[in-house]
C-alpha cells in the first residue's frame, strides 16, 4: 500500500478520470482506493469525471438536436455526467461502512465567471466541504462544474475541467493533490503513440504549462495554471496501480534538456490574407477574436506587396466563434479572403534546458525534413517549439523526434554515455 501523499496533510483531494470510473467495477475500486486513504488517518475529498466518454456523448445528442446549442443549456447538459459519477461513488462508498456525501459544483461552492462551457473558477466557499468532513464523511464533488453568483447558472470549466476542479479544491482546503488516470503519470510523449515514452518523476509547472498547451491532456492547462498560482504540488499517477507518478512543482528534472514532445490534432488553423498593411489591422482582427472568447494558439504573419496575409490556429471546438470574429472584423477592414486549414496537426518539443542548449529547434527541423515533413507553421517560446504539420504525418513526427532526442533514456544516463 503507499504511504500517504505528504506527511504535512491531513487533508487530500482524490480525482478521478472519466476512464476511472467507466463502469460498476471501475466506481467500486475508486470507491476502495478512497476508503483505503481515509484508513490511514487521512480526510479524503474524492471528485470524480464523467463516467468513460459520457460528456462526448451529451455534446454530440446536443449537435443532433440543435446546430447552435446555447451555452446555458449546454452546461446545464453536460454537467449531469459528473452528478452521475459522483453519487455513484458516494453509494459504493457508503457499501464499504464509510459515510460518503455527494455534492454538485455549486453545493459544493466553487464559484466561477459566467463564461458558459469555459468557466473560470472565481472563489471556493468550502464551508459545507469543511463541515462534511468535519463530521467524518468521505466528500464527493462533481468535477467540472462550478456556478455563477452573478447569473446563479451552473457552468462547465471546458474539456478535462474536473482537473481544475481537483487544484482548485486542494488550494481552498490546503489539502494534498493526487490526480489518477489510466496512465501512471506524465510521460515523454502520449504512450499511446509512442510507448517506449518514459514516465518522468518530476516536471515543473512552466514545462507543464507548455505541455497542456500543447496538447499533453493527461492534465488540464488551466489546472496547471491554478496549481503554479496557488503552489500546488501536483501528483499525478495511475488509478490502477500504488506506483509513484509524477510530480508536478516548482522544481522539473535539472539534467533533462527535453522533458516531453507533445502534439494536437484538434486545431483549425484560419488564413486570412488581404488584409490592409496598416498599423492596428492585426489588432482588429484578435480584438474581435477575444471578443468572440476564442483562444488563439500560433499565429503567423507575412507582408507582401503591401498587403498583409495573417495565419492563426484555433481549438476545433472554437471554430464557430472564430467565424463570427471574422465576420466582425471584416466589418472594419473591409473584405479579404479566409480560408480554413482542417488538415494540420501540432507537434511540439518543450524542455526548460532548452534556454541554454541552442541547436534544439535546428535537430527538429531536421528530424523532420528527413522523413520529407513539411512545415506550415513554426512557433517558439524560450522552453517550447512547435511545428504545424499535416495531420496524418503527426504520429511519425512525435516517435522520430522521441527518437532523435533519445527520450526514452533516463537523463543521468544519457549524461554518462556523452562522458
Ligand atoms: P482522464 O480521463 O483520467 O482525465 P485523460 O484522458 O484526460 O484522463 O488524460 C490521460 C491521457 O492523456 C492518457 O490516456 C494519454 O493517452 C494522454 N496523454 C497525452 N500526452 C501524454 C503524456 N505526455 N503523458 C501521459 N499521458 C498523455
Ligand atoms: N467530463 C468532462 C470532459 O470529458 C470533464 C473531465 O473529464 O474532466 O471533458
Ligand atoms: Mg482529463
Amino acid at each position: 500500500m503507499a504511504a500517504a501523499p505528504q506527511q504535512d496533510f491531513d487533508t487530500v483531494v482524490m480525482k478521478f478520470g472519466g476512464s476511472s470510473v467507466a463502469d460498476a467495477d471501475k466506481i467500486k475500486n475508486v470507491a476502495q482506493r478512497m476508503v483505503a486513504m481515509r484508513e490511514r488517518g487521512m480526510r479524503v475529498v474524492g471528485t470524480v469525471s464523467a463516467m468513460g466518454k459520457t460528456t462526448d456523448g451529451l455534446i454530440a445528442l446536443a449537435n443532433e438536436v440543435s446546430a447552435t446549442p446555447a451555452g446555458r443549456e449546454m452546461d446545464m447538459l453536460l454537467s449531469t455526467g459528473e452528478r452521475i459519477s459522483c453519487a455513484l461513488v458516494a453509494m459504493a462508498i457508503n457499501d464499504l461502512g464509510y459515510e460518503a456525501v455527494s455534492l454538485t459544483g455549486s453545493q459544493a461552492g466553487i464559484e466561477t465567471d459566467a463564461a458558459h462551457t469555459k468557466a473560470k473558477i472565481t472563489n471556493i466557499r468550502a464551508d459545507r466541504v469543511v463541515a462534511a468532513l468535519d463530521e467524518g464523511k468521505i466528500v464527493l464533488v462533481a468535477g467540472f462544474q462550478g456556478v455563477s453568483p452573478e447569473t446563479k447558472d451552473v457552468t462547465t470549466l471546458g474539456r478535462g475541467g474536473s482537473d481544475a476542479t481537483a487544484v482548485a479544491l486542494a488550494a481552498a482546503l490546503g489539502a494534498a493533490c493526487e490526480i489518477y488516470s489510466d496512465v501512471a503519470g506524465v510521460y515523454s510523449a502520449d504512450p499511446r503513440i509512442v510507448p517506449e515514452a518514459r514516465k518522468q518523476p518530476r516536471i515543473s509547472y512552466d514545462e507543464m504549462l507548455e505541455m497542456s498547451a500543447s496538447g499533453a491532456k493527461v492534465l488540464m492547462l488551466r489546472s496547471v495554471e491554478l496549481a503554479r498560482n496557488h503552489g500546488v504540488r501536483v501528483h499525478a499517477r495511475s488509478t490502477f496501480s500504488d506506483e509513484e507518478g509524477t510530480w508536478i512543482g516548482e522544481e522539473g528534472m535539472e539534467d533533462a534538456i527535453i522533458s516531453g514532445v507533445t502534439h494536437n490534432e484538434k486545431e483549425v488553423v484560419f488564413t486570412l490574407t488581404g488584409i490592409p498593411d496598416r498599423p492596428g489591422a492585426a489588432a482588429t482582427v484578435f480584438d474581435a477574436v477575444a471578443k468572440h472568447g476564442v483562444n488563439v494558439d500560433t499565429i503567423l504573419q507575412n507582408v507582401v506587396h503591401g498587403v498583409a496575409e495573417l495565419s492563426f490556429s484555433v481549438p476545433t471546438e472554437d471554430v464557430p466563434a472564430a467565424r463570427a470574429a471574422i465576420e466582425d472584423a471584416q466589418a472594419e477592414l473591409g473584405e479579404m479572403t479566409v480560408e480554413e486549414d482542417h488538415d494540420l496537426g501540432k507537434v511540439s518539443l518543450i524542455g526548460a534546458g532548452m534556454r541554454s542548449h541552442p541547436g534544439i529547434a535546428a535537430k527538429m527541423f531536421r528530424t523532420l525534413a528527413d522523413l520529407d515533413i513539411n512545415l506550415r507553421m513554426i512557433a517558439t517560446s524560450p522552453i517550447k517549439v512547435s511545428c504545424m504539420v499535416k495531420k496524418s504525418e503527426v504520429p511519425t513526427a512525435v516517435q522520430a523526434l522521441h527518437a532523435a532526442f533519445e527520450l526514452e533514456r533516463e537523463p543521468a544516463e544519457e549524461e554518462a554515455v556523452r562522458g
